[in-house]
């Protein structure tokens, strides 16, 4: 008997092995197995068993073990991850590596808890210990104090004692050790007391009953929930999971991995006992726990970012995107796929019900309701007496002609922030640029520093005093003087974070500020500490970039400050206008959740840019007419899909020829192709970077161009040859 084995490797083909004999009653479609290939061993998938194989018997080598003595992959995920490998054009192996965390065998540590056996007086019995044996009344103490069993480890720590003062505690009755498998749950510390239920606005009823019939029929169907910020639909979601849970069915909710707050979690689970929590920073054991629990059916919702939507549910009855527009959805490296994309199609797969959910929709999903291929439902207002925010631009090319200097921070944002901090309130600012300053030039010679390994201004961080390069982490001492002519005052120009926040506690030395960016949340603790702080409003003014757009429902924020609207707008990208739009209103969404109403104030130097204008008056629709017509002329998605070929490698000229051999060898089609030509970004970490996209009218070209195409992928040291599918940037 002969078995096929998908690898995870870039080949798009299946190897066929040999089964021993002795394997053969264990090996079951799904199951991973380990097999000789070349001169190294490899872990693969078996996805077929058959009798015969049409490689050459004295070819074909010998299965070496089976990993799992259960199939891994369900023939339902192996057929969906068939059909996904072959749209985004990845290997079988590669998709189900991405579909499979490799480490479901692990052997997990066990925890060791103290906890205190009921039945004595704690308190006599600590002030009796207390002269005679202190380490073990303070024991008694720790666990008095923390009403629930701590880690041995932990205690022996904090205490600085030997086991001994442990095992005489037990000795006596007055302490019990636990040994429980350790639950990696991140999240199991979160408070879980139950909030009571609402009664649904008469909107959210509407948008409920259609969801409802859908699932009664328990029929396909994709809804795009349609909602403003805070206009309830979180709680509909919830509702809707209910169904699912009664139906014995399962839910999985995919986020953005930022919005993947403590916030988030603890409203699922309060209101569902089993939720597993899939996210990126899990260690292998943490998630190979979390997907067995999965897998053995124990889970009603998993909620996670992209990579949830291959969680092993076995009747799945519902898929949620929130924030669905979120670029974070689409993988950056191969396979290049688009989790709220998958969605549908894995909703579609198991006759799921799909909720995509934005206040702010992709102009692909927008495009699909006016089609009528997915329903609309709106929430058009917020929830209770919260109204959405007042408005006020500024201008700050005539703000800086006033103030006769350049100015971060217009009058007006100051006044608002004083205004706000004098009412015990608190403030968001965003700002999308971290570090200092984002150029370093000399205004003697106009010497621009760049990054010597890429085609990017150096970022100016003061605090570390270096000059940073944010696309490969190069990274040199702050430069005091112009490199080329040596003029000693150099300058840092631009805003980043860091800058703002030194200004801030020059204007403000009395608020309590605290910056949120990639340099200061180096850690998840921090992020969840940083967010509890600002909700207990131990924090005044809370600066951040896009990590502090969503997902924040903090009552008594009351202003929102957008330092710069400008940021988005400038990428040479087709989604510029598209992104600068949803992230204003993303980060304004912050402001005014409570009773008292919120103002936003957004700084720009292009008042008059459309997506600034629509975004002031919150009106998607109008932003969205003038978008799909703009992109309807120059035939970008929804009205095309785009294949995007990027050439990478460290010698532009066999770059070139590359680009030109792929070029030469496309199927002749009616469509549009743009390049080769250099890449927005045209060098990154010493490799130059050229590009093709095209432009192709229908899905037939598409996988046409796309098979063809790739017999050119390559990943070497010499050539990258890389090809996305729908790709969501083209930088
Ligand atoms: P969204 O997900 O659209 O941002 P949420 O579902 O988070 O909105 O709702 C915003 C706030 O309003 C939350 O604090 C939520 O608990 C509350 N809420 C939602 N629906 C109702 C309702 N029908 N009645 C009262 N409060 C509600
Ligand atoms: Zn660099």
């Amino acid at each position: 008997m002969y078995a096929q084995i998908a690898l995870p490797i870039p080949l798009d083909e299946l190897f066929d092995y040999q089964i021993p004999t002795t394997l053969l009653p264990q090996l079951k479609i799904g199951c991973r197995v380990k097999v000789p290939f070349g001169h190294q061993q490899q872990v693969g998938f078996c996805v077929n068993i058959q009798e015969v194989s049409q490689v050459a018997a004295e070819k074909v080598k010998e299965i070496l073990s089976i990993l799992d003595p259960e199939p891994v992959v369900t023939l339902q995920m192996l057929s969906f991850s068939q059909w996904w490998a072959k749209y985004y054009h990845c290997s079988l192996g590669e998709a189900l590596e991405t579909t499979v965390p490799y480490c479901t065998t692990i052997q997990r540590r066990k925890n060791i808890l103290i906890a205190i056996q009921p039945g004595y007086d704690i308190t006599y019995e600590i002030n009796a210990l207390r002269a005679k044996s202190p380490s073990q009344a303070q024991i008694l103490e720790l666990l008095q104090d923390s009403q629930a069993p701590l880690e041995r480890s932990q205690i022996r720590s904090k205490l600085k004692i030997s086991l001994a003062p442990f095992k005489l505690l037990e000795s006596k009755g007055f302490i019990k050790t636990i040994y429980e498998e350790k639950v990696p749950d991140l999240f199991a510390h979160l408070p879980t007391e139950t909030t009571p239920k609402v009664e649904l606005t008469p909107a959210q009823q509407n948008a409920f009953q259609e969801i409802q019939k859908a699932i009664e029929l328990e029929k396909f169907k994709v809804f795009l929930l349609f909602g403003v910020t805070g206009s309830g639909k979180t709680e509909i979601y919830l509702r809707t999971i209910e169904l699912i849970v009664q139906q014995k069915k399962e839910a999985i909710v995919l986020v953005p991995e930022i919005a993947l707050t403590p916030q988030t979690v603890i409203r699922f689970k309060q209101r569902f006992p089993n939720v597993a929590v899939l996210h990126s920073e899990l260690s292998n054991a943490q998630r190979a726990y979390q997907w067995e629990q999965i897998h053995a059916g124990k889970i009603q919702v998993v909620i996670g970012p992209r990579s949830a939507i291959f969680a092993p549910t076995h009747h799945l009855g519902l898929i949620v995107v929130d924030e669905e527009h979120e670029p974070s959805f689409k993988q950056q490296n191969t396979p290049r796929y688009h989790a709220r994309d998958l969605a549908v199609k894995r909703g579609q797969e198991a006759n799921a019900i799909v909720i995509l959910g934005s206040a702010t929709p992709s102009l692909e999903t927008y495009h699909n309701c006016l089609k009528h291929k997915y329903i609309m439902l709106s929430l058009p207002e917020r929830i209770g007496t919260a109204k959405l925010p007042q408005f006020s631009v500024v201008n700050m090319k005539e703000e800086c002609q006033e103030q006769k200097r350049f100015v971060y921070l217009s009058r007006v944002l100051i006044a608002g922030i004083e205004k706000r901090l004098a009412a015990q309130q608190q403030v968001i600012l965003f700002l999308n640029r971290r570090g200092f300053a984002t150029n370093i030039t000399c205004p003697v010679c106009g010497y621009e520093i760049h990054c010597p390994h890429c085609e990017i201004p150096l970022t100016y961080h003061k605090q570390k005093h270096i000059s940073l390069c944010h696309y490969c982490n190069f990274e040199a001492a702050a430069p005091t003087e112009c490199p080329s002519c040596h003029f000693q005052g150099i300058r840092f120009m631009g805003i980043g974070t860091e800058r703002i926040e030194a200004s801030l506690r020059k204007f403000f030395p009395n608020a309590r500020i605290h910056r949120m960016d990639s340099d200061t949340m180096v850690s998840r603790q921090k992020y969840e500490d940083s967010f509890l702080a600002f909700s207990r409003h131990e924090i005044d003014i809370l600066l951040g970039t896009q990590m502090i757009a969503k997902g924040l429902d903090f009552p008594k924020v009351t202003l929102v400050g957008i330092i710069s609207a400008d940021t988005n707008l400038q990428l040479p990208d087709f989604r510029s206008s598209e992104r600068a739009f949803q992230l204003i209103v993303q980060v304004a969404g912050r402001a005014g959740r409570g009773e008292t109403e919120g103002e936003v104030i957004l700084q720009t130097w292009q008042p008059d840019h459309y997506a600034i204008q629509f975004a002031l008056t919150q009106n998607y629709t109008k932003f969205a007419e003038d978008e799909l017509k703009f992109r309807q002329e120059l035939s970008y998605p929804p009205f095309s899909r785009l294949l995007r070929i990027l050439i990478e490698g460290p010698v532009i000229a066999s770059i070139i020829t590359k680009a030109e051999e792929i070029i030469a060898n496309l199927p002749p089609a009616d469509c549009e192709i743009l390049g080769p030509a250099p890449a927005p970004i045209e060098k990154i970490a010493d490799a130059y970077r050229y590009h093709i996209i095209i432009k192709c009218t229908t899905m037939n070209i598409m996988s046409r161009y796309a098979n063809t195409i790739q017999k050119f992928v390559i990943h070497s040291s010499k050539m990258n040859v890389q090809l996305d599918v729908d790709p969501i940037s083209l930088l």
